[in-house]
């Protein structure tokens, strides 16, 4: 297997694989889909009553004008900044389960209105690196002498448990195109016109009589462009050991990350395989 990067930001990746088959750039998608660890609040704990504010000297009910549960998927679907050398499943902690700060993150929330409570309100306890990673999400709208005040506790998991856990979205593969265009079949510049029109990838660039693949990677095989010509002279084929693979991430985990942890997460269960039939004899 041979890859090739193209295209690598903090939350995209775009790359080809070669001397593949479906079947292994698949179990790479759904790696990246469902398998991949993040942090994601899990619990939250609402303060109830009514809170007085000493600057302004005023009383502020704590209520809003979404259900508490509304508020709490909310919150549970912002991406938080996961260094997995540092956090682990609370299950498998050393601290057993009770919450340290190897497996749990937790946020204040302190906010009076009238306004907008955003991502940026959650206020990590300890490290100020850990603060969502999206500062501009909009969670509830508060009116004038509304509030809310409450605690958010992140733990580790997995997409397999809950969307919010899932790092990767967008994850997708297609084969690679491969365009052909022969020359000297007898096209007519209006036919060979009527080809790089049809394309609506953009792919073919017509001029001066000529017709050049210009953009092979963005053909989605519509093969509309063998059914304008002919003369049988565009051929579209798709390379079934050839992949345009990509993804993104809710920048929990920088792509790199993902796929570097996607790829170990793959080999650690094949290894586990090929122990269990060793064992066997
Ligand atoms: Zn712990």
């Amino acid at each position: 297997m041979e890859i090739e990067v193209q295209e690598l930001t903090p939350t995209e990746a775009r790359f080809k694989i070669r001397e593949s088959t479906p079947n292994q750039v698949n179990s790479i998608r759904r790696v990246l889909l469902s398998d991949l660890p993040k942090m994601a609040i899990e619990d939250v704990e609402f303060h109830l009553g009514s809170v007085h504010d000493d600057t302004t000297g005023k009383d502020y009910d704590l209520s809003t004008s979404l259900f508490d549960e509304s508020i709490a998927l909310r919150l549970g679907l912002l991406p938080i900044p996961t260094n997995l050398k540092h956090f682990r499943f609370k299950d498998r902690c050393t601290c057993k389960g009770e919450g340290c700060a190897h497996c749990q993150i937790v946020y204040t929330i302190d906010k009076k209105g009238p306004g907008t409570v955003y991502s940026r309100d959650l206020v990590p306890l300890g490290d100020p690196e850990l603060a969502i990673a999206d500062p501009n999400i909009p969670i509830v709208s508060l009116g004038a002498r509304q509030a809310l005040l409450a605690y958010a506790t992140a733990t580790m998991g997995t997409a397999k448990q809950h969307a919010k856990w899932q790092v990767a979205n967008a994850v997708g593969y297609t084969f690679q195109p491969k365009v052909k265009v022969s020359k000297g079949t007898g096209c007519s510049d209006s036919c060979l016109r009527k080809v790089d029109k049809v394309c609506p990838a953009k792919v073919f660039a017509f001029a001066k009589g000529d017709l050049d693949v210009v953009a092979e990677d963005k053909c989605i095989l519509c093969k509309e462009c063998e059914k304008a010509c002919t003369h049988g002279s565009v051929k579209v084929e798709a390379d079934p050991t050839s992949f345009l693979f990509r993804f993104e991430t809710d920048s929990s985990l920088t792509a790199r990350e993902a796929f570097r942890v996607a790829l170990e997460d793959l080999s650690s269960r094949f290894d586990l395989l090929r122990d269990a039939v060793t064992a066997l004899g």
